[in-house]
């Protein structure tokens, strides 16, 4: 494997499911549309940030830290699922979330506190010096803490999404089938990041849209080229990547970041409605609503088979509720 001389934990279900979603395929008269289930890659309900943590727990147990630290959203999956391999691995973890404490603690951050989590709310405060300064206070009380990086994007934890297009391409050769295209939600880049150092080092040819949830698309290429090409360099591949390499959609940012709009409506439903699978109301269901869009404007041709790869998120269903009805 490609990440072997990296050390690993084993957290995830792995490989989680590929199946294809005949229903909506023949609702829409092509194309043949199937979906890889990282939402089933258990951790609390799953998510693309599992695979991420396999690398980034062994790298803090190496290190002999006994508390996890990251930062995210108020409904941030990636907290929830750090608190979730904290406990599994007999660490603390601190949480430094954007903005105020809510009214009511619901969604992901209804399970960070089942999980153990302590949230610091970091108001409008910047929060990677936030998390800086949380570690620098446990390590001043004796504490061994360990800082995941801000969507666990950083070349260990790319690494996984490097093993998944592995993992990806071996169900592919069992199941002989191809991919024109696949298309998933991108915001750090690092899932991303990690499909397309995959693909180059494996030869899969064809083409990984990424829908951005958040950045434009001029500067999520800048960040996708410089996490690829530090994960290339991490893994001993030796190859480098332009920003121009990267598929990138930003058309459908609607209102900003986790402001739910009808694209991301329509989507949930009609992924629930066709084929019984939820879809998270901030990132697949942008992505999702987004590749529906794409299908309707004749992007791909009928006879084509895309992959929508599932990244997670469903906690996020209860913590945007209001929204959703
Ligand atoms: C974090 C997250 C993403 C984005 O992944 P990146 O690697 O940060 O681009 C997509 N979907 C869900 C559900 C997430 O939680």
């Amino acid at each position: 494997m490609l990440t072997d001389r990296l050390y690993r934990v084993s957290i995830g279900h792995l490989p989680t499911p590929l199946e294809p979603l005949y229903r909506l395929s023949s609702l829409l008269g092509g194309p043949e549309l199937w979906i890889k289930r990282d939402d089933q890659t258990g951790l609390a309900t799953g998510g693309n940030k599992t695979r991420k943590l396999e690398f980034l727990v062994a790298d803090a147990l190496a290190q002999e830290a006994d508390t996890l630290i990251t930062c995210g959203a108020g409904q941030s999956n990636h907290a929830r699922q750090t608190a979730a391999a904290a406990a599994k691995f007999g660490m603390a973890c601190t949480l430094v979330l954007r903005g105020e404490e809510p009214p009511q603690t619901q969604g992901n951050l209804l399970l960070d506190r089942l999980l153990g989590a302590e949230v610091v709310w970091a108001g409008d405060e910047p929060l990677v010096e936030r998390m800086e300064a949380v570690a620098e206070d446990l390590r001043a009380q004796g504490r061994r803490p360990y800082i995941v990086p801000y969507g666990g994007s950083n070349p260990l934890g790319i690494s996984g999404y490097v093993a998944a297009m592995e993992e990806l391409l071996a169900q592919c050769a069992e199941r002989g089938v191809h991919f024109d295209h696949i298309v998933l939600a991108s915001s750090s880049g690092g899932t991303q990041a990690g499909l397309v150092v995959g693909a180059r080092a494996l030869g899969y040819e064809g083409h990984i849209i990424g829908i951005s949830v958040d950045p434009t698309a001029d500067r999520l290429r800048q960040i996708l080229a410089d996490l690829a090409t530090a994960t290339a360099d991490r893994l001993g591949l030796g190859f480098a990547f332009a920003p121009e390499e990267f598929d990138v959609e930003d058309r459908y940012l609607g209102g900003g970041y986790a402001v739910i709009g009808d694209l991301e409506r329509e989507a949930i439903r009609t992924l629930a409605r066709t084929e019984g699978i939820l879809l998270d109301p901030v990132y697949t269901g942008r992505a999702f609503g987004g590749l529906l869009d794409l299908i309707r404007q004749g992007a791909f041709g009928p006879q084509e088979r895309v992959l929508f790869w599932h990244t997670g998120g469903i906690p996020g269903l209860f913590g945007f509720a209001e929204m959703l009805r």
